[in-house]
This record gives C-alpha cells, structure tokens and sequence, in this order.
C-alpha cells in the first residue's frame, strides 16, 4: 500500500537495495515504520547538479510549446493515479484521505495552470530614443533551483515550486521532506513516466541542514526557494545571500481571524472552524487568533466549539474520519506547551487540551479562551489543532492587535458591511487576506507573506515571475 522510496537523479530511480543509510518513515496514526528512504551521499548530490546543468540546457532550448505538453501530461498522471498517490500521503502525513485527495487534485490544477502560463511569459518593446534603435525587455529562466519543501503539504508544495520552475524553463533538484517522502516521490514519477528529459527534475532527501549546506554553496545554482519554518528560512536566506542567489520564502505564519459583530457569528464560525482543523492545523494559512467583538462572541464560541467537539479523530485511511493525527511527536509536545502557557496565564479551556488515545499523535481539536494577547498561542505559530478566541471591542484596536506580531501571511474577517470589508482588507499587514472567504490560495493567484513571514510568492503570473530574470537588450 505505500510506495518504494528512492533518489531520482538523472532520470535514475536509486535506492541502493535498502541498504543505504538513511531513515524510517513512520506513520503517524500508529507510529510504526512504513519504509526505510535512502539519503544522498555528497557524491549523489554532486551527480544531481551536473544532471541539472544538463537538463537545463536543454530544457531551457526547449520551446514553451512543448514543454507545456509534458506539464499537462504529467498532471493527467496525477489526476489518473490520484487514488493511490493519496492512501500513500495519508499514511505517512495522517491527513485524511478527503484531504489528500484534494490535494493531489488541486497539485495537477498547478501543474497544468503552469503549463498555460508558461506559454504566456512575454517580453516587451520599449520605443527607442534615436531613430532605427530597438530596445527589448525579454525574461529568461534563472537557472538551476534548489528547492525545499516541507511536511504538512508533501504534494502540493512541492507541485508549486515544480510548476513554476519547470514552466520558466529552469531544472530543479527538490529536496522535498524525509518524514513524508513517499507521494513526492510518486508525484515525481509522474513527470518522469510523462517523458520529462533526464537531469531537469532530481530528488533527493538527506539531512536537511547538509544538503542545503551543500547545494546553496555552488555556483550554478542560482535559486533557492523554501517553504518552512521563519528560522530556517532566515538561515537559509544568509547561504543565499553569499553567492547573490536570487529566495522565494514562504514561512511561518499566526493568522487572524477578525469577526465583526455585523457579521452572522455562526455562519462565520462554520467556515474557519472547518478551516482551522483541516490537516490538524498544520497548515501556514490555517486561522490562528480569533478575534471576535463582544456583542456577537457567545454565539461564534458555542458554535466554533461544536463543530471542533463533533470531529471524528482516526487513522485518515478510515471511513468517517475528519482529523487525523499530528504529522510527528514534535507537534504534540508543542500543543501541551500551548496549552500549559495558556492554563497558566489564567485561560481556560473550553473544549479538548489533551492527547487522544494511546497509539499514535492524536491532539483534540481544543478552543482556548481569556487568553493574554502575550501568551505563548497568541505570539507563536501554533501549528495544531488549537484555536484562540478572544474579544475585541473597536476597530483599531482589533488592526492593531492583529498587526502586532512579526508574522503576516494570511488574514481573515467577517463582514456584512462594504465599508469594513473595504477597511480591513487595506489595514491589515498581511499578504493574503480573506475577506468573508478563505480562498486564499488557488493555482492562478499570488501566495506568499511580508514581515518575517516570507518574501515572494508562489502561484499566479508572479510565482512563474519569481523563476523569470529579466533582460534589457538595446539594439542600435
Ligand atoms: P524545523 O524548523 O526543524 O523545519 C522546518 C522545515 O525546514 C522542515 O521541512 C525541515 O526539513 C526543513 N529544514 C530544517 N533545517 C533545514 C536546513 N538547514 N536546510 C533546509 N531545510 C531545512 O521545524 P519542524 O518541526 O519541521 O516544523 C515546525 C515549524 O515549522 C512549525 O511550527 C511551523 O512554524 C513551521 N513550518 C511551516 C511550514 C509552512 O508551510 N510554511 C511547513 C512546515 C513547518
């Protein structure tokens, strides 16, 4: 039911028989070893660069007519082998198999929005100042990318970033996550099975910090773009700045949620609350400080509250399941630091704030309330299935509080009023912002943060921009 783990270099599948140093891959429903995944040694990683320089000459003299006909017909495979790619990304995420499957889904739609759009990155002619002059602004691919990917969305965020390389015309080494290997890989398979040239998509996984240690110091790449945590993200930013290597960071984020009380508190709450425990939480935009002012705040709680007591927790492979466990211990030993900071300021828990069960990294979906604006849950990325709420009073002071923290990827707010939908859209410091909806990420639209959360974005005409240079040729 899960998958052969392996490197993908060079059009080469290697997995050195398992006996290659490397790691388990657990599933986080019942903690048990799905498959051993082999590490890149230095030597691989060397052999992935010079694959790449080989696969981006060609693939850059490669028209974008053609090399949309490969995107599309790796995105067919997807949508073709969607069912198996998913039972393998919920048994190593935990994500439900509803969930996974959208995923794998909305990851073809990015695959094939980027073949479009790759036919669609034109220059421009700018009339000269002397007569018989030409001056062209055309955009070339950057190079060869290194990207790297994490483990809440082991098919969609790397889709993202293939996507935009790919369609640009660059080659790319994908160090995606080694403790949710096992779609990506077969999500890879895809664009290999598609007839995807040797050497312009390599894969490898390997001890995070080593390998980008290793690629961000050569010169022929000329990329990095990262999805993950702000730490790492600034690390990774300063190896980049060394070699003058164009980022795209996409990071953490701590969303707020703003519900005015002209809006209908219940509806409100039965949109974030089914948002805010999609992948336990484990998401970048997921709704993370819920601001509710005073007079509509009983009503939103006791609804929120509901729907976060009505999930159904298991293995997501099983029928009825709504949440699935966290994606590692790590995130349950963060969740019990949340919920004691917030117990111990004087907040209280309304529902949840404990492990489920006794196999497995189940958390209760948990609302906490009366919480200070300095607790822990209400300044760090929660990362979980933990849900603040809070009242606000005025409309700046809620602008205020929810600008107040270094963070600013997504937002969100309810509203009846034009006026304050207008407003907030405007006040807010973030670079999405949801307002009466949380579609805040789609194929043909810009995703990414300002402040510490990140820079560029990924998705739209600007996440193909992102692996575009631009040229300026004046012809006398
Ligand atoms: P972490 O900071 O150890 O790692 C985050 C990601 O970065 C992982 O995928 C990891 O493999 C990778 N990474 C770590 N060091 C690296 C290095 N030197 N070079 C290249 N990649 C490296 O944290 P974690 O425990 O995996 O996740 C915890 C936090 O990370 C979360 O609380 C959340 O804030 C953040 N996170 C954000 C996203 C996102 O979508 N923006 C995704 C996953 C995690």
């Amino acid at each position: 039911m899960y998958t052969d783990l392996a490197l993908y270099i060079d059009g080469k599948w290697i997995n050195g028989g398992g006996n290659r140093k490397g790691e388990d891959v657990l599933n986080p429903a019942t903690e048990k070893p799905l498959a051993h995944l082999p590490h890149a040694s230095k030597a691989d990683l060397d052999d992935a660069l010079e694959a790449a320089k080989k696969g981006f000459a060609l693939w850059r003299a490669t028209s974008a007519y053609d090399r949309a006909k490969i995107l599309r017909k790796a995105a067919d495979l997807m949508r073709e082998r969607h069912d198996a790619i998913s039972k393998i990304l919920v048994q190593e995420q935990g994500k439900t198999y509803v969930e996974a499957r959208a995923e794998v889904i909305t990851s073809a739609d990015i695959i094939d929005w980027y073949a479009e759009e790759g036919r669609r990155s034109y220059g421009r002619i700018v009339p000269g100042r002397a007569k018989g002059t030409r001056q062209l602004v055309v955009t070339e691919p950057v190079g060869i990318v290194a990207a790297f990917t994490p483990w809440n969305f082991p098919v969609l965020t790397p889709a993202r970033k293939i996507g935009g390389a790919l369609a640009a015309g660059c080659a790319l080494i994908l160090k995606a996550s080694e403790e949710t290997p096992g779609a990506c890989v077969e999500m890879v398979r895809c664009f290999a099975d598609a007839g995807l040239p040797a050497g312009v998509l390599n894969l490898v996984f390997g001890v995070p910090s080593e390998v980008s240690e290793h690629l961000l110091a050569k010169d022929a790449v000329r990329k990095i773009s990262f999805t993950g945590s702000i730490p790492v993200g600034k690390h990774l930013t300063a190896l980049a700045a060394k070699g003058m290597k164009r980022t795209t960071m996409e990071l953490g984020g701590h969303s707020p949620v703003v519900v005015f009380a002209d809006a209908d508190p219940e509806k409100a709450a039965d949109t974030i609350a089914a948002f805010k425990y999609r992948n336990a939480g484990q998401v970048c935009i997921s709704p993370t400080r819920f601001y509710v002012q005073e007079d509509v705040y009983k009503k939103f709680l006791t609804r929120f509250t509901d729907y976060a007591r009505g999930l159904k927790l298991g293995d997501g492979l099983e029928k009825g399941i709504t949440m699935g466990p966290m994606a590692n211990s790590r995130r349950i030993d963060a969740m019990e630091s949340f919920v004691a900071d917030a117990k111990s300021r004087g907040g209280t828990v309304v529902t949840g704030g404990k492990r489920h069960g006794n196999q497995g990294y189940f958390y209760e979906p948990t609302v906490v309330t009366e919480v200070p604006d300095d607790s822990k849950v209400m300044t760090e990325e929660p990362f979980g299935p933990i849900a603040p709420v809070v009242t606000f009073k005025t409309f700046d002071e809620v602008v205020e509080r929810a600008n107040s923290l270094q963070f600013g990827l997504a937002a969100y707010a309810f509203t009846t009023s034009t006026a304050t939908a207008a407003a907030i859209g405007d006040a807010i410091e973030s670079g999405m912002v949801g307002v009466n909806s949380i579609a805040v990420s789609t194929p043909e639209t810009p995703f990414g943060g300002v402040k510490e959360s990140g820079h560029g974005s990924e998705g739209g005409i600007e996440g193909l921009g992102a692996y575009l240079n631009t040229k300026f040729i004046s012809q006398g």
